[in-house]
């Protein structure tokens, strides 16, 4: 059985510096650990002819399919905060673009598949506790409708990856509007090559922004999309971990699951990634990063928005403009997760105690907000009293719109999700992979799903010796 994609490469047809050409390594002995079949469909593609040897094939490397331009993109990147004027894939292949049946452009991705130019000291590869973490995560992201990256296959590889020592090695076949990071921006820029700046923006607006009509445009859109992404990440209680400008995303989609996590007891300082010591990235600084990021985005775009002070001030402008729509998302979120129906004065005191006290009270961000919903939060907090305090203003408020509580609650359940893939059990579940077994994978993947379902299985907070206080790039 041959494969049958419907690719179609725009970014192949970039001129050549905008990326390596090069097919990925093959690995020795490919097997399936899962194939979203749902994306697969979404997608148009045949889940059958994925599942089949030729499909494996593909997402291991070993099948380049008809039609595909397999190639590394070049991007630079602030790694927190030091500029590297060159990055690009070291560990991923884009194999080309598939076009849905509704005209919708899908880059295929291989992460993990060897080395390539832009690979430095890295060995291309990953182990399969990074590929289950990414799947995981970003679906878990789609199904509570948070823009991302998406994950179409897992493979095994057959051969060992070396890390801390050697580790089974996996391929996560990622799927995405596109991959245009801002350190893609920066790439050129840096190099002052203004007509490629050109070439990228055209296609960025193409891509992701089609009403937008000039670069100054594409900047306002993208600095929209990052503010309303960053306010739905705090709203979930989610830390990306590494808001590099090479994992930021000009369509405002999420990208990059490294050390990323979702928060059990919440602390606006908490941090998890193990590598980063000054918490650059502690999820409060989350919006702060977002725009920082955003204005070395705007800098990249300068050159194509004509006269140079005039362009500084516009940007300027534009980047200004984040806070006001992230404001507004932030506090349409929250509200909600109070059952607010309406706007009122005072609501960002009311969520700002509530956040105050979870915070004091070691209350888990997302039992708490799932038991405001079931009559359950004032267990998470150490201190009830405090809760109790707070629930009489909250009340308050909402009779004050005239909602009844259940009326509330039942909104509430509708965005104050019960599933996430918590730390303790993503950990859990590579461990099990690890050793051969992927009946809790498969079975955590199932739940997150449907992540506003009251399924018990999955919604405990860890106890003390669960806490998973440091998560890993360990790609
Ligand atoms: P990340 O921290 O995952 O965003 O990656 C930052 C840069 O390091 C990117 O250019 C990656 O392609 C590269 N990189 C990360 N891990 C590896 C690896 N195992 N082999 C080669 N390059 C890697
Ligand atoms: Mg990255
Ligand atoms: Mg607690």
């Amino acid at each position: 059985m041959t494969l049958h994609i419907p690719f179609d490469n725009s970014y192949a047809r970039l001129p050549d510096r905008f990326y390596a050409r090069l097919d990925p390594v093959p690995v020795a002995e490919p097997a399936l650990i899962a194939l979203n079949d749902d994306l697969a469909q979404e997608m148009g593609l045949n889940p059958e002819e994925l599942r089949g040897p030729d499909g494996i094939a593909m997402f291991a490397g070993n099948l380049v399919p008809p039609g595909a331009a397999p190639l590394a993109q070049a991007y630079a990147g602030h790694q927190f905060g030091g500029f590297s004027p060159q990055l690009g894939d070291g560990r991923a292949i884009l194999l080309g673009e598939v076009l849905s049946p509704e005209g919708a452009r899908w880059d295929l991705q291989l992460k993990g598949s060897g080395r390539t130019p832009f690979s430095r000291m890295g060995d291309g590869r990953a182990w399969v506790g990074p590929v289950l973490r990414e799947y995981l995560l970003s679906e878990a992201m789609h199904a509570l409708g948070v823009p991302t990256t998406r994950a179409l296959a897992a493979v095994s590889t057959g051969e060992p990856v070396y890390r801390e020592g050697a580790l089974p090695g996996a391929i996560l076949t990622r799927v995405a509007p596109s991959h245009l990071r801002v350190g893609t921006f920066q790439f050129f820029a840096v190099r002052q090559d203004e007509e490629a700046l050109r070439l990228l923006a055209d296609h960025a607006i193409a891509r992701h922004y089609p009403d937008a009509a000039t670069p100054a445009d594409l900047l306002r859109a993208a600095v929209a999309a990052q503010a309303r992404l960053v306010a739905h990440w705090m709203a979930l209680g989610f830390i990306h971990g590494v808001m590099n400008t090479d994992n930021s995303h000009v369509g405002g989609i999420t990208i990059d699951y490294g050390p990323c996590a979702f928060m059990d007891d919440y602390h606006p300082e908490k941090v998890f990634s193990s590598i980063d010591q000054q918490g650059r990235y502690a999820y409060a600084n989350q919006p702060q990063i977002a725009v920082w990021n955003m204005a070395q985005f705007a800098t990249c775009l300068l050159p194509l928005m004509g006269e140079r002070d005039a362009a500084v001030e516009e940007a300027t402008e534009i980047v200004h403009g984040f806070a006001d729509v992230y404001e507004a998302e932030w506090l349409s979120r929250f509200r909600a997760k109070l059952g607010l129906a309406t706007a009122r004065d005072g609501d960002r005191e009311l969520i700002d105690l509530l956040l105050t006290r979870m915070a004091l009270g070691q209350a888990d961000f997302t039992r708490t907000f799932r038991g405001l919903a079931e009559g359950t939060a004032r267990d998470e907090f150490l201190d009830r009293g405090s809760y109790d305090d707070w629930e009489t203003r909250w009340h308050d408020r909402l009779s004050a719109e005239g909602r009844s509580l259940s009326e509330a609650q039942a909104a509430m359940a509708r965005v104050n999700p019960a599933i996430i893939p918590r730390n303790h059990r993503v950990e859990e579940i590579i461990a099990a992979a690890v050793a051969g077994d992927l009946a809790p994978f498969r079975q955590l993947h199932a739940a997150l799903r449907t992540p506003y379902d009251a399924d018990d299985t999955w919604r405990a907070a860890p106890y003390p010796e669960q806490v998973v206080r440091r998560t890993f790039c360990g790609t």
